[in-house]
């Protein structure tokens, strides 16, 4: 593994910007998008008539959020009521190059512009370089991945091989033969290629790899890159998005592309939360052939603002925290069941837990329920979770230990057991 993979900048003067440069390029794209796609994306005009807005009303940044959110869910129905895409094209039908087919089915148009979806800053920060032979093994009929990150590549001076998925003796003897050095695609089906050649009795040359589309356990990625030498990070894209934030060297969150605003947004309301809060994924993409303004995906996350030590100045999105539709809201606040297993993973001597929401004079109560292990300390157990729970979900939580057996087999992680009377 060569650690100057992962020196230096993709687009040094972007990604570096201070924020409030960055606020200034990012409302210059906006504008243009909005102008844009009032102009060519009738979908679009009409959402924005809808709220009473012209494009000029979109000035900044903070007059997003006097859009409603465009909600992921409700594409098929919107794209079956004005087929084939809702209106929300950004460009005539004759300029299209490629309509890719996710499930809904939801078509997604892209135009002729080589890299539309900006994944080589991200491939770039992980590693990528140019003159690195790569083996693409995300699917390339239907749905997009595998072209956006094909595109990346090929702007960063990469030579793609278009394995697709499966295949997997195919792969190894690709790899070999042809000197493959990076690779593209699921963290599941990485190890499975590296345990396959190791069968073969061979190893791989393999030195990068950018995995998404499945949570990366920490424990894989030690694996990869002690035990197989492949520099290993990841990206977040979506088929209607494009790649939307990536992992630098730190691997402490994603960092955010330039050319995409990503707000955490009240799941219900679809106001923006400030930093630190969960809530959904609502972003807004520079990608006039579709121009997906306040797009809801539906994921929770959180964001962070705090300066990463790699330079790049964007906030990052601290990973997946799971769909908008299994959140409670807890004194105004939401919470999720992931947020719960991460309090709970800090204490090893919790074997079972139920998390239950009361309500006592009017005010919602959140209570841990744990059951312990032989030998634990409950009174120390119970001062560390309470803080473990005000630190994960900035909430104040209360830690009752209950005799084992008090929870029942299956229960569900976040019991709601508040009454509105
Ligand atoms: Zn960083």
């Amino acid at each position: 593994m060569r650690p100057d993979r992962l020196s230096g900048y993709y687009e040094a003067g972007k990604e570096t910007l201070p924020p409030p440069e960055r606020q200034r390029y990012q409302e210059a794209w906006l504008r243009r998008l909005v102008r844009h796609a009032w102009r060519h994306a009738p979908g679009i005009r009409r959402r924005l008539e809808a709220a009473g807005l012209r494009p000029r009303d979109i000035r900044g940044l903070a007059d997003l959020a006097r859009l409603p959110v465009l909600k992921k869910s409700a594409m098929p129905d919107l794209q079956r009521a004005d087929p084939p895409f809702g209106g929300l094209a950004g460009l005539p039908r004759e300029e299209l190059r490629r309509v890719f087919v996710s499930p809904g089915p939801i078509y997604e148009p892209i135009g002729a512009a080589p890299s539309p979806w900006r994944a080589e800053v991200g491939l770039y920060a992980g590693g990528f370089r140019p003159g690195d032979v790569v083996i693409d093994t995300y699917a390339y009929h239907l749905t997009p991945a595998a072209h956006m990150i094909d595109a990346g590549l090929l702007r960063l001076g990469c030579t793609v091989i278009p394995t697709g998925p499966g295949n997997t003796d195919l792969q190894v003897r690709v790899a070999q033969d042809l000197g493959v050095n990076g690779y593209v695609g699921t963290p599941s089906f990485l190890l499975t290629i590296l345990k396959r050649a190791e069968e073969l009795g061979t190893r791989l040359a393999l030195e990068v790899a950018n995995v998404a589309a499945e949570p990366l356990p920490e424990s894989l990625r030690r694996s990869f890159e002690e035990t197989y030498g492949v520099l290993t990070r990841q990206g977040f894209g979506t088929a209607d998005l494009g790649m939307v934030a990536y992992e630098c060297r730190e691997k402490v969150g994603m960092h955010l592309v330039e050319d995409a605003v990503l707000q955490i947004a009240d799941p219900e309301t679809g106001e923006p939360l400030p930093p630190g809060q969960i809530g959904e994924m609502v972003v807004t993409v520079n990608q006039p052939a579709y121009p997906m303004i306040r797009f809801g995906t539906g994921d929770l996350s959180v964001l962070t603002e705090e300066p990463c030590p790699c330079g790049r100045t964007s906030p990052r999105m601290l990973g997946w925290r799971g769909r908008a539709d299994e959140v409670t809201k807890v004194r105004g606040m939401f919470i999720h069941p992931r947020q719960a297993d991460e309090v709970v993973a800090r204490f090893p001597a919790v074997i079972r837990y139920q998390v239950v929401i009361t309500r006592r004079d009017h005010q919602d109560e959140m209570t841990f329920r744990v059951e312990l292990g032989e030998g634990a300390d409950p009174a120390r157990l119970q001062a560390e979770m309470a803080r473990a729970i005000q630190e994960v979900m900035h909430l104040r939580g209360e830690v009752r230990v209950v005799p084992p057996g008090t929870i029942p087999e299956g229960a569900t992680k976040i019991a709601d057991e508040r009454t509105w009377e």
